[in-house]
């Protein structure tokens, strides 16, 4: 067996950051600390800090007054920040940047009049942040089909925005529908799919057609994470998109079968790393690590954050 790890994999700037600022409150603060929405899509992340006392919410009303809240990776609807206020709570905005960039995208096309067009999946933690920026100007959609079924009038004055973690391929798919049926529609200078995703979903379309089976780590409502599993799948081959070492099975497997193992923006690289032991002491199996892109991003804390930190 062998097995090629994708570069880049795994941790992105927004999921290094959001985690680094849930430590450093829980270092300030301690336990009971509250996170609004889990803090990154990753089922082993949320399991490891519940158990070191933070609790996780979906309704700001869960946070006694006068707590302290983390907001996720995700980012958070403009009446979330508000109701945070009404409450007295310290609130500390671990929302990944480029996630705040479509956010102001998205205030800057309402104030200008636009209606707003925002491809995303229903019921994602961003999708909903970012619809709350300017609920009565926006309208969601997933695919083409929910394009055809737009019932905007043909002269309205239009801008579209994305997702950071969808699909490239199927991103440019609905973003052409759009432009056919409303030729004017205009949008940011590229889609808002980030550096991240993109650079992920490449390595995965560059390596798999070298491979039997692919691997990704990651949790099953990690949007890019899912992405990765699809684009795989697409190229023919099987694809399993798991958490940890515990969900493999040998049947997936042949003996000299050569297996790439990717991770999404929010997965560990110990279970990465977990997956390559197991395949290792089982099947033999030889690594080589291929680098399709470089990565050299960081971001900084919240400012609330490095505030505190420096005093
Ligand atoms: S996947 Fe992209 S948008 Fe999401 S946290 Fe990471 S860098 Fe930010």
């Amino acid at each position: 067996m062998k097995i090629i790890l994708a570069n880049p994999r795994g941790f992105c700037a927004g999921v290094n950051m959001a985690i680094e600022s849930l430590e450093k409150a829980l270092g300030l603060f301690g336990a009971p600390l509250y996170v609004y929405h889990e803090i990154v899509h990753n089922r082993p992340i949320v399991e490891r800090f519940r158990a070191l006392g933070v609790v996780f919410v979906d309704d700001i009303s869960e946070v006694p007054t006068g707590g302290t809240v983390l907001y996720s990776a995700h980012g958070v609807a403009p009446a979330i920040r508000e109701q945070s206020k009404t409450r007295n709570l310290r609130a500390i905005d671990a929302t990944c940047p480029l996630v705040t960039k479509v956010h102001m995208e998205a205030v800057k096309f309402a104030r200008e009049g636009y209606t707003i067009v925002l491809i995303g999946h229903e019921g994602h933690d961003e999708v909903i942040g970012t619809m709350g920026e300017a609920p009565a100007n926006m309208v969601l959609v997933e695919d083409e089909a929910d394009v055809a079924a737009l019932t905007l009038p043909p002269d309205t004055r239009l801008a579209f925005l994305t997702q950071t973690t969808l699909s490239v391929d199927e991103a440019r798919v609905v973003i052409d529908a759009l432009k056919r049926k409303y030729p004017q529609v205009v949008g940011p200078n590229k889609d808002d799919i980030c550096y991240a995703t993109q650079n992920r979903q490449e390595a995965v379309r560059t390596l798999a057609p070298e491979v039997d089976v692919v691997l990704v780590l990651g949790s099953r409502n990690s949007s890019n994470s899912a992405r990765l599993a699809e684009l795989a799948t697409q190229t023919a081959h099987p694809a399993y998109l798991i958490d940890r070492v515990s969900e493999l099975k040998d049947e997936w497997f042949g003996p000299t079968d050569t297996v790439l193992i990717t991770a999404g923006a929010s997965a560990p690289e110990e279970h990465v790393q977990a997956c390559v032991e197991y395949l290792q002491a089982r099947f033999g199996a030889e690594v080589e690590s291929r680098v399709v892109r470089e990565e050299h991003v960081s971001f900084p804390l919240p400012r609330e954050l490095r505030v505190l930190v420096t005093s």
